[in-house]
């Protein structure tokens, strides 16, 4: 019977699942909201029953493995999720044997950042690259390393918080009670105040484009407005360019990759701001050779994380065995 594994991707607003084969071929998925607010067992008990229902769509094979790419924080060793902030009261939720016991499976929790820069290294962007960093923009900004095809993991397994890196002291306060994290400037939220200051100050199309709102204007207005030329909009999209450009040369001087994946949704309108981000690369070029790192877009849209995930699972089963 062939083989095949199944790669879950478990974020704050929807649950994706898969089923991959072993050579990274996602023959299915499906994905639902996750519907976090009635608790982790409705939430465990959806996703055993998408694993149940995709793989009674697909012809029977032996379910190898399943990896799961879970928001975070999670406790790798012990498959347990820790996730009060985007999982309201998952609060160290065992996900682990519950899925292991019904599928009669080995189950690999990952880190989400993890578990997409995963995917995208097996059959995405960064394939082919001995050192790939991923930096995934969203809510949050998620970073990850692989090294040799291997994730790069911190004391204990934890998993490293990029997003978290100090980019200016005087910046504003971040949830985790420091100033002017990465992801406090330009995740979604932070994208987000930048353009609604200048729109409220400035007026122009983000704001019209907002119904005379400011608190209104978002991410996806910034990229529509810079796109027709709004003043405004060009200013605050520059603006989101040097921020992603100072936490891209923080990575690129602490780790030379070969190239850095950039995920998430506004991230998918990299060209954007892809000439802001190069003119502060460019500045870092007397130590290291900056400027050649190639800055490439997610490919795999919304399946790196299924992918990463089974891509976990396979790689646990092969160390151990
Ligand atoms: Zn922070």
């Amino acid at each position: 019977m062939a083989r095949i594994l199944v790669g879950v991707d478990l974020g704050g607003t929807n649950v994706r699942v898969g089923a991959v084969t072993p050579a990274g071929e996602l023959l299915d998925w499906k994905i639902s909201p996750i519907e976090a607010a009635n608790g982790p067992q409705a939430g465990v008990a959806k996703i055993a029953g998408m694993i149940e229902a995709l793989l009674g769509s697909l012809p029977p094979a032996e379910l190898a493995g399943i990896g799961i790419g879970s928001t975070g924080p999670i406790d790798r060793g012990r498959g347990a999720i820790q996730n009060p902030y985007t999982l309201p009261s998952w609060v160290d939720v065992d996900i682990a044997s519950p899925l292991s016991a019904r599928f009669a499976a080995p189950v690999i929790l990952e880190n989400d950042a993890d578990a997409a820069a995963f995917g995208e290294a097996w059959a995405g962007a960064g394939r082919g690259m001995r050192r790939m960093a991923m930096v995934t923009v969203g809510t949050g900004i998620g970073t990850a390393l692989i090294l040799d095809g291997k994730i790069y993991r911190g004391m204990d397994g934890i998993h490293p918080e990029g997003g978290h890196m100090l980019i200016d002291p005087a910046g504003p306060e971040c949830y985790c009670g420091a100033h002017g994290c990465w992801e406090s400037l330009v995740a979604g939220p932070g994208i987000a105040r930048l353009a609604s200051a200048g729109a409220a100050k400035e007026g122009g199309a983000m704001l019209e484009m907002a119904d005379g709102d400011p608190a209104r204007v978002d991410a996806r207005i910034l990229v529509r407005a810079a796109r027709q030329k709004d003043p405004t909009a060009v200013r605050a999209a520059e603006q989101v360019a040097f921020y992603l450009g100072l936490g891209l040369a923080n990575i690129i001087l602490l780790t030379l990759p070969d190239g850095i994946v950039l995920g998430g949704g506004v991230m998918a309108e990299y060209d954007l701001f892809a000439p802001g981000v190069r003119a502060v690369l460019d500045r870092h070029n007397s130590m290291v050779p900056a400027s050649r790192v190639q800055i490439l877009t997610a490919q795999l849209a919304g399946k790196s994380g299924v992918l990463g995930a089974a891509r976990a699972a396979l790689s646990e089963l092969e160390e151990h065995n």
